[in-house]
């Protein structure tokens, strides 16, 4: 077998259902990396580990609630008994309870930062020492460009996206000397059943800030992913890196 980029190396992918998440998975997988797809339920996390595993790369999977400290501690501690250290960890799971400031109820404000933000500090605060042990690691958080710039309806999404990128920055900064890089995507407006709520009106309005002209697709910000997973990336830490067919310069 052809020894390839990630072969060896262990991928935790969360959100790796649907969307952008489960086209990080096959992308990694690609790579040679073998991948513990993770998604809040047991049908699609298995669904994207069969496909990969369907195409002939390495992977399994994971049903866990990444918004609660007690599942994201059992399933790490899964992890590290079998595989001793992660080599990769993608904080990618997300969701949005959209609503005006003045309509935004408690719910739909904590359940956000939980699902979001709070699942970065669960996953990363389990994996990074035995990462650090082993002197390489990448750690990428999917924040959005809405976490750059704001967006009408979305204070909590904001705020979560927000709240990421301080994180890697900070993370980043820490853990630099350990060979060990954390970056964020800021993914702009993307294809998958996230942005499939929104009118055809509202993808019109959207398009004309767009420069591109067109919505991205999950395969392009798993290529960035991808190249933030690679050896070549080994100098790029602490960066947020937008996906956004130049919306946010
Ligand atoms: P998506 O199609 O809605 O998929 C979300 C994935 O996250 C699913 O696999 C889902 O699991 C998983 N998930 C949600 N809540 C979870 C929980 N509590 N525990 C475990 N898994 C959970 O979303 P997407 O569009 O691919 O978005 C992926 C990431 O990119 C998110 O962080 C999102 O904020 C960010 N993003 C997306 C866009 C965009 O335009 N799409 C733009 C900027 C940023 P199930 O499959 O089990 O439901």
């Amino acid at each position: 077998m052809v020894e390839q980029e990630l072969s060896g190396k262990i991928c935790v992918v969360t959100g790796a259902g649907r969307g952008i998440g489960k086209a990080i998975a096959i992308s990694l997988a690609k790579i040679g990396g073998h991948i513990i797809c993770v998604s809040k339920s047991e049908e699609s996390c298995g669904a994207s580990a069969q496909d990969i595993r369907d195409q002939g790369y390495s992977a399994e999977h994971m049903a866990v609630d990444v918004s609660s400290a007690e599942s994201v501690s059992a399933a790490c501690k899964n992890i590290l008994d079998k595989y001793s250290a992660a080599d990769i960890l993608i904080n990618n799971a997300g969701i949005t309870r959209d609503n005006l400031m003045l309509k935004m109820s408690q719910l739909e404000w904590q359940e956000v930062l939980d699902t979001n933000l709070n699942s970065c500090f669960y996953w990363t605060k389990n994996l990074l020492h035995p990462m650090m042990k082993k002197r390489w690691g990448r750690i990428i958080n999917m924040a959005s460009i809405v976490g750059l710039i704001g967006n009408f309806g979305q204070a909590n999404y904001a705020a979560a996206k927000a709240g990421i990128i301080g994180f890697t920055k900070s993370i980043a900064r820490e853990v630099a000397s350990r060979g060990i890089t954390a970056n964020a995507v800021a993914p702009g407006f993307i294809r998958t059943d996230m942005t499939s709520k929104l009118s055809e009106n509202i993808v019109a309005e959207l398009l004309k800030n767009i420069p591109m002209k067109e919505l991205g697709t999950p395969e392009d910000v798993a290529e960035t992913v991808k190249f933030l997973c690679s050896h070549g990336a080994k100098y790029v830490t602490g960066h947020v890196i937008n996906v956004d067919g130049g919306m946010v310069m």
